[in-house]
């Protein structure tokens, strides 16, 4: 992803609001380039927030309200303030709008705020989006990693937040370069009781025979709006789509798989553990025309 375009400072409204339709006076332009958070973010300082990544196609932000949804459902998790949906969505149709032709990205970010401060700290950005031609097209080699968590830890140890999208990404980043050490470009998580979960920054989708299946949300893994999407397209289409507790032997064995995520969309895999895996071009071609005709 490029460095920001355009930056827009939320003044958070209390999600109790039914009243006010307009948003405007709550959000404050700022240039993306030049510093704008206080040292005492907790953001930084922990991580200690949320956000959303949201793929804009031609101007239209893609999938919208599941991308809304998740940011409450993540902020439930984080005992954070409930967020007014209709002032982010406000906020987002504005950064929607300043994107050029092309796939852009909107990070819409919820933070905990300043230390000791009143009040979170809210933000939205937009930036051009990264070409990810090569990973849509020629596919990605993934590596499976231990999350080190078993398939409960998720229901016994809430406070892990593995259903929440926060911004603690350094964890996911590492098991990338880990992949990438290993000759990988990616990696997909496992359980240590050897459930298939999900890669750092994507869901993983399977082609057994004529169904597609995913690994099930409620193991602790984020619920991805692009494949939420892209199953509702399937099951239109007349296709089998479902979620399934998978153990890891079934991404190896799968005729076909995806990495699927709001910007770069499917990905094929094209290999497993330094095993070869074949790739349905045609197949991975229309999942992507899919993916980018706009969807709400
Ligand atoms: N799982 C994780 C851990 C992610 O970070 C992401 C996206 O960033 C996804 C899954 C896919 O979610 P989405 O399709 O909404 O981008």
């Amino acid at each position: 992803m490029a460095a920001a375009r355009f930056a827009l400072l939320i003044t958070p409204a209390e999600s109790t609001d039914e009243e006010r339709a307009d948003f405007s006076d709550s959000f404050r332009r700022i240039d993306p380039s030049a510093p704008a958070l206080s040292v005492g973010e907790l953001s930084t300082q922990r991580g200690d927030g949320i956000f959303e990544s949201i793929g804009v196609v031609d101007g239209h932000a893609q999938e919208i309200g599941p991308h809304l949804q998740r940011l409450a459902h993540s902020a439930l998790l984080c005992d954070l303030p409930e967020p007014h949906l209709e002032q982010w969505r406000q906020a987002a149709a504005i950064a929607a709008a300043e994107c050029g032709p092309g796939e852009w990205v909107i990070k819409l970010i919820l933070s905990r705020g300043v230390e000791h401060g009143p009040a979170p700290t809210a933000w939205v950005t937009a930036s051009p989006a990264a070409d990810f031609t090569d990973a849509r097209t020629r596919g990605v080699r993934v590596v499976t990693l231990d999350r080190g968590v078993d398939s409960d830890a998720p229901a016994r140890a809430p406070w892990l937040l593995l259903g929440a999208k926060t911004l603690s990404y350094a964890v996911n980043m590492a098991a990338i370069r880990e992949a990438v050490r290993r000759g990988a470009d990616d990696a997909v998580f496992v359980s240590t009781d050897g459930i298939l979960l999900e890669a750092p920054t994507a869901s993983v989708v399977l082609r057994l025979g004529d169904r597609f299946v995913s690994p099930e949300p409620g193991a602790g893994i984020l619920q991805g709006t692009t494949q939420v999407s892209l199953f509702d397209h399937l099951r239109a289409q007349g296709h089998s789509a479902s979620y399934e507790r998978l153990p890891v032997a079934a991404l190896a064995a799968a005729d076909a798989a995806w990495l699927l995520s709001s910007v770069r969309l499917a990905a094929p895999i094209t290999a497993v553990d330094g095993l070869a895996k074949p790739i349905d071009a045609e197949l991975t071609a229309s999942l992507n025309r899919y993916l980018l005709s706009p969807r709400d």
